[in-house]
């Protein structure tokens, strides 16, 4: 017998740990920004996973590698080199300008290479005190230990403390960051916007700023791209816009296209703070998540798709300035850069309730920060779909009574 919807939702709420705070739905099948539950009923896909199935769902040359690489071979362990896994680190350099590559299994692991690699560079050259770490408030960086220590945000850090050997200063204040600096600072750790902060916006210059500061003080700028990288703001790296290059980068969400795969890159110098047996992890750079990262890579390229993002991210960011110009009394501002976008909401409107709002008519999106409504759509997304997802969110202000708890 098939569970139906209200029986798999059911045994959900028996037999997974309540950490999450899913709508009683099942999403089980999905085409390009389209999804649809076990009724039947579809959405667009305006979250992607959050900014994960950057080549939206069922991708046909990605399904195909897929299966394809399962019937070749799945793993080996670091053991051995694995075909996909070269190939991934040639072409994650080649287009980063970078020339190493680390591979990890999610965001927060990529985040935790970044922090050990930080403190393993200065213990070589014999600085066994610079161990410290400046972050920023109201940043994210992951859930495990180490990356949470960095996270600038009480409700992820409460009850998981100490957490130390973290200085966070606030996000795009460059004299703050100045002034915490110090010997002991290892590292600087800055995602080039905050997607789990809001869709936040350093001002200009800053992170330039902040190249400087760790150029003059010697502490490694760690770039946190996992949300940014791999297209999502019309550039491969959102640090490109700022037209600096980091000294560590970390890339996760986008890059397999939906399959689990993270990534840091950074210069040779600090490539070899990591020599044999200080890091490493049984799964990472796995035979199918290099292959399915590198087929997305491939199609990024030959569809010119970070270009189509930078341009299909115009097009939305005009849409959204739009909706908050004409319901400038729930809207406080849209902001964001390609297609990482937000909608930032008036006090008197509840962002949970306008998703769900959202959601009921049919279009999936994501609460960001205290405040914000994020759109993080398929990198190929229709202009279309942008137009249908736009409209969608008009009808819902409308009718969206402020109090109304959706
Ligand atoms: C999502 C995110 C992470 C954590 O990634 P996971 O894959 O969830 O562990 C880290 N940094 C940033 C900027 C993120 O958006």
């Amino acid at each position: 017998m098939e569970d139906t919807q209200a029986a798999l939702v059911e045994a959900a709420s028996q037999y997974l740990y309540p950490n999450y705070r899913q709508p009683p739905l099942i999403l089980s099948q999905g085409s390009g920004s389209e999804v649809w539950d076990l009724s039947g009923k579809r959405y667009l896909d305006f979250y992607a996973g959050i900014a994960v199935s950057s080549l939206g769902h069922s991708h046909p040359r990605l399904t195909a590698v897929l299966a394809d690489q399962a019937v070749r071979l799945l793993h080996v362990s670091n053991y051995f080199y694995n075909e996909p896994n070269i190939r991934l680190a040639r072409e994650l350099c080649q287009l980063t300008g970078l020339d190493r590559a680390l591979f990890c299994n999610s965001g927060t692991e990529a985040v935790e290479a970044m922090l050990k690699l930080g403190r393993r560079y200065h213990f070589d050259r014999g600085d066994r005190e610079r161990y410290r770490v400046i972050a920023f408030e109201n940043s994210f960086h992951g859930r495990t230990m180490g990356a949470l220590a960095v996270t600038g945000q009480p409700k992820y850090r409460d009850g998981f403390g100490p957490l130390a050997g973290v200085t966070h200063v606030p996000y795009g204040d460059i004299d703050a960051a100045i002034g915490a600096m110090g010997d002991d600072v290892a590292a600087v750790i800055v995602e080039p916007i905050q997607g789990e902060g809001g869709v936040a916006l350093p001002p200009p210059g800053f992170l330039a700023e902040l190249r400087a500061l760790c150029d003059r003080s010697g502490a490694l700028l760690l770039v946190d791209e996992v949300q940014t990288g791999v297209g999502r703001t019309g550039r491969f790296l959102a640090c490109e816009h700022a037209g600096i290059q980091p000294d560590v980068v970390a890339l996760a969400k986008g890059l397999g296209g939906g399959v689990p795969v993270g990534v840091v890159l950074s210069r040779e110098a600090y490539a070899q703070a990591l020599p044999p047996g200080s890091h490493g992890s049984t799964f990472a750079g796995n035979a199918l998540a290099s292959a399915a990262a590198l087929a997305v890579l491939e199609v990024l390229k030959e569809g010119d798709l970070v270009a189509q993002a930078a341009k299909s991210g115009e097009y939305l960011a005009r849409g959204l300035a739009g909706i908050a110009t004409r319901h400038s009394d729930k809207i406080r501002e849209s902001r964001g850069m390609g297609l990482l976008q937000a909608l930032v909401l008036r006090e008197s409107l509840v962002p949970s309730a306008v998703v769900a709002l959202l959601r009921d008519a049919g279009l999936l999106v994501t609460v960001a920060g205290s405040d914000a409504v994020r759109f993080s759509p398929a990198l190929n997304v229709s202009t279309a779909h942008i137009d249908e997802a736009l409209d969608i969110v008009d009808r819902v202000l409308i009718r969206y009574r402020t109090g109304d708890d959706g």
